[in-house]
């Protein structure tokens, strides 16, 4: 030991800083190469979670944090299951892909978040493999799709619309024309000298029938061929009140009292005003209808900063809401539909007609429908944009 030669020493120490240096060199490669893979995982817009082969979650990245409400630092640590105990599917998912060591995926998984909002979720399972090929544990990668199934609804609901309008268009035409000349030969008998006056009864409900035939068509066409949105800053206490000015004697003869609740400091929105009356006019009437002995109705304002049904854009809301029954539940959802009606002399196409508009100016429709104590229809539409509330010459 004692006669390492001054030769070998030299080689030593040359070949102890080579590793010196290998390693550092490897600690910063390493170093590097973590900082690049936590900055993939935290610019990813998919929620990434790892779990240990037992179910323990070891990683949680910012998306995961904002799609599930919960933290890494709460996360890390846990059971998965513990950690969303409403998430079966997602749960389901992992046991699988560790038991089988394969992939697993769920396009449309269902999971109640901590926080108790339902979210749909499209999810991956896959094994993360060691060096030697032993599982270590498994990736879950999630993407939220319950704003897109939302999307892929309006639009199936558009293109039904559309064949709808392209037929109740055709049938308004070929209608419109036979009813003036039905109208008007009734009204011609009336006239003629040699007029049995006890007939006035049967004219009288030919051109009444015709009349409501005629508000029908209107309607249908409306619905059909839509006019072009004509935009411009307006104020939505302003539209309301014009549409109460005209429907109001109507309202208070029917036994209903309105109360307003406006928001005085309500932003401006871009709007077409004559199509949003006949939006409120609609859900005027509907809320009229809903309560034939009269009652109360409210109408209200008020701004919100982040609308969930705007993308989280601020918006301003109109509500109109009554004291009737309510809607049932299981009717919910059918009440924008075309033609889709309670009322024994009704279109069904009012709040079709009105979703139409709201969303040709970029707006929803929510419906609180308060079942047993008065529904609530909120218009909400996006704010005009900040340019367009300068005043203009
Ligand atoms: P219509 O009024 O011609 O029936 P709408 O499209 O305006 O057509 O309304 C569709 C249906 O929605 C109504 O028949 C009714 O069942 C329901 N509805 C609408 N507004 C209300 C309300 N304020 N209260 C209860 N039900 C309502
Ligand atoms: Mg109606």
């Amino acid at each position: 030991m004692g006669d390492v030669r001054q030769e070998d020493f030299a080689r030593l120490k040359l070949e102890r800083d080579r590793l010196a240096r290998a390693v550092a060199e490897l600690q910063a490669a390493l170093a590097a190469a973590r900082a690049q893979h936590e900055d993939l995982l935290s610019s990813l817009q998919d929620a990434v979670i790892v779990v240990s082969p037992v179910g323990v979650v070891v990683l949680w990245n910012p998306a995961a944090e904002e799609l599930l409400k919960v933290s890494a630092s709460s996360a890390v640590g846990k059971a998965f299951d513990q950690v969303l105990p409403q998430a079966e599917a997602l749960g389901e998912l992992l046991v699988k892909a560790l038991a089988a060591g394969r992939s697993y995926a769920d396009f449309e998984a269902p999971l109640v978040r901590p926080d108790g909002a339902r979210v749909t979720v499209s999810a991956v399972a896959s094994i993360l493999a060691g060096a030697g090929g032993e599982p270590r544990g498994a990736v879950l990668a999630l993407r939220d799709v319950s704003r897109l199934r939302e999307l892929e609804e309006t639009l199936r609901r558009s293109d039904r619309l559309a064949a709808l309008g392209q037929m109740a268009a055709g049938v308004a035409h070929e209608v419109r024309n036979p009813l003036v000349g039905i109208r008007a030969a009734a009204q011609f008998l009336e006239g003629d000298p040699a007029f049995t006056p006890g007939l006035r009864e049967y004219t009288g409900v030919i051109i009444r029938e015709v009349d409501r035939l005629n508000a029908i068509v209107e309607d249908l066409l409306a619905f059909a061929s839509p006019k072009p949105v004509q935009f411009a800053p307006c104020n939505l206490n302003q539209v309301l009140e014009e549409t109460l000015a005209v429907k109001g004697a109507a309202l208070a003869a029917a036994g209903i009292t309105v109360a307003r609740i406006y928001d005085p400091q309500l932003p401006p929105i871009l709007g077409d005003p004559p199509r949003l009356h006949q939006v409120f006019l609609n859900l005027l009437r509907n809320a009229a209808e809903a309560m034939p002995g009269g009652g109360a109705l409210t109408v209200r304002t008020r701004f919100e900063r982040l609308s969930a049904r705007l993308g989280g854009r601020a918006a301003a809301v109109a509500e109109v809401a009554d004291a009737g029954p309510g809607v049932p539940p299981d009717r919910v959802p059918h009440l924008f539909n075309p033609f889709f009606t309670t009322k024994p002399r009704g279109t069904g196409l009012g709040l079709a007609i009105s979703l139409r508009i709201v969303e040709d100016h970029g707006g929803a429709i929510e419906v609180a429908p308060g079942a047993g104590r008065g529904a609530t229809f909120a218009v909400v539409l996006p704010l005009a944009p900040a340019a367009g509330e300068a005043p203009d010459g």
